[in-house]
């Protein structure tokens, strides 16, 4: 089938490798002029199945009201007079309970497990290099309160079925030497030696380079515009734009969405509804200067929320969120924030001077569950609203949409999108 991929971030560029293996006929539509080049551009780099905890838990409501109005909070809420901000919200809330938690865990490490052998399986067959490391993820804990409850989660990931350890600060600093500085400040931490890293934007590329290689056609700098209802419950055509000739209509088969944070507004006046909101976070990359006192374990700093990736020499730093439309300006007090807490854990490791600084908007659903499956439309697939999880998520969930479009089931017990429900 001549299937059109919309999008080409690592999901778009995952979802195109599997549909042509499956032996499709595949058109990828980007408006940028390359792979990855928007919100999987400089990510935090985690291979993350085992700490997949959504920030909808019991204890987010008051913790984010505690945070409203501070410039360096981990999670921000800006509230504006934004409708589709205030239904996230509202859902958002929904999700906090304990039995809504556990659920959206359930499938969100479904997921991850899928999409990690996929990844696993990806490079075995291909040698694609992205930097990667499999020394785990080790999450570590300066607050002795947050440490005791962290347990508790730390339970609900072992019982959906994660390898996950509980660790003393001194194995903490036996996992990762460059913590040594810092060992008197650390309660504990959780490590997931199966989790792993790499750069999400050079394995976009590079993948994006071998489906090239195996017939996929990738058409840059071209804007879609609209989908067009065709006869029946179908998607006829694309319209499309780029900067130098005519608006296009390019008629299709089947068209899978993967325009993160743009995939709401393109959908809706179609009648498919999809409650995607960008959740804006930061990164800083730092070239290397003392190998030894960069880390090289990928880590998650539970007190910050901040995660460091070690991706060949540079270190990524990478986190915070704001929830305030598509706004991508980069913001000071944030950038500072992560610049020292980098040079606190890690002093002289990296170079500040050379520090490069981006924002991306997250394609967050409210329960952080993303949208894979089918549609009101017979033709129309999404795969998209993978949310702080999209670089771990990738290679399943491409997998899995490439079986959808083919007409038979993923092996994995997710809660994929049926046709015929519009949401
Ligand atoms: C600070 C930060 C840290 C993160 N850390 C991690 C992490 O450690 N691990 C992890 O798993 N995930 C992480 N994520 C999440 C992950 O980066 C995203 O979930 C993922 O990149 C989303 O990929 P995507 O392909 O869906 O979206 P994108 O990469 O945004 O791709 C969508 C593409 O669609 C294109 N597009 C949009 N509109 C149009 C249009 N009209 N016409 C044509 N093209 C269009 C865009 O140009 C873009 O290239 C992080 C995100 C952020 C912001």
């Amino acid at each position: 089938m001549k299937i059109i991929v919309l999008g080409a971030g690592v999901t778009g560029v995952a979802s195109a490798w599997y549909l042509r293996k499956a032996g499709h006929d595949v058109t990828v539509i980007e408006r940028r002029v390359g792979a990855g080049l928007e919100t999987s551009f400089a990510n935090g780099g985690q291979i993350s199945v085992s700490h997949a905890e959504p920030w909808a838990n019991p204890h987010a409501p008051l913790q984010i009201l505690k945070w409203l109005g501070r410039e360096d909070a981990p999670l921000l809420f800006r509230l504006r007079a934004d409708w589709q901000q205030w239904r996230w919200g509202l859902e958002f809330l929904r999700n906090c309970t304990a039995a809504r938690l556990r659920d959206n865990i359930r499938n969100l490490v479904a997921l991850g497990n899928y999409s990690r052998a996929a990844l696993r399986q990806l490079r075995a067959e291909t040698g694609i290099a992205y930097d990667q490391l499999t020394r785990g993820i080790l999450h570590f804990y300066t607050n002795t309160n947050t440490w005791r409850n962290a347990q508790q989660a730390a339970q609900l990931m072992r019982d959906a079925g994660c390898t996950l350890d509980v660790k003393t600060a001194d194995e903490c600093v036996a996992i990762e030497p460059a913590l040594a500085g810092v060992r008197g400040r650390i309660a504990g931490g959780t490590y997931t030696p199966d989790d792993e890293s790499g750069d999400a934007h050079l394995f976009t590329r590079e993948l994006a380079a071998l489906c090239a290689a195996r017939g996929v056609v990738f058409r840059y700098g071209v804007t879609v515009d609209a989908l067009a209802r065709g006869a029946g419950n179908t998607i006829s055509s694309v319209t499309l734009h780029s900067a130098n000739a005519a608006a296009e209509t390019l008629s299709v088969n089947g068209v899978v969405v993967c325009l993160g944070v743009h995939s709401a507004r393109l959908l809706r006046p179609l009648g498919v509804d999809l409650n995607i909101y960008p959740v804006k976070g930061y990164s800083v990359t730092l070239p290397i200067l003392d190998p030894v006192r960069a880390s090289t374990v990928s880590l998650t700093d539970d007190e910050y929320k901040l995660v460091f990736s070690r991706l060949g020499e540079r270190l990524r730093v990478a986190g915070t969120a704001e929830l305030n439309g598509y706004d991508t300006a980069l913001n000071t007090a944030r950038c500072e924030a992560i610049v020292r807490r980098t040079q606190e854990l890690f002093p002289g490791a990296g170079d500040v001077q050379r520090a490069q600084y981006w924002t991306g908007l997250r394609p967050a659903t409210p329960s952080n569950v993303p949208y894979i499956g089918g549609t009101r439309f017979d033709n129309l697939y999404l795969n998209t609203g993978h949310g702080t999880l999209g670089w771990t998520q990738a290679c399943g969930a491409g997998m899995a949409i490439a079986e959808i479009v083919s007409g038979r089931a993923p092996e994995v017990n997710f809660a994929f999108r049926k046709r015929g429900r519009a949401k």
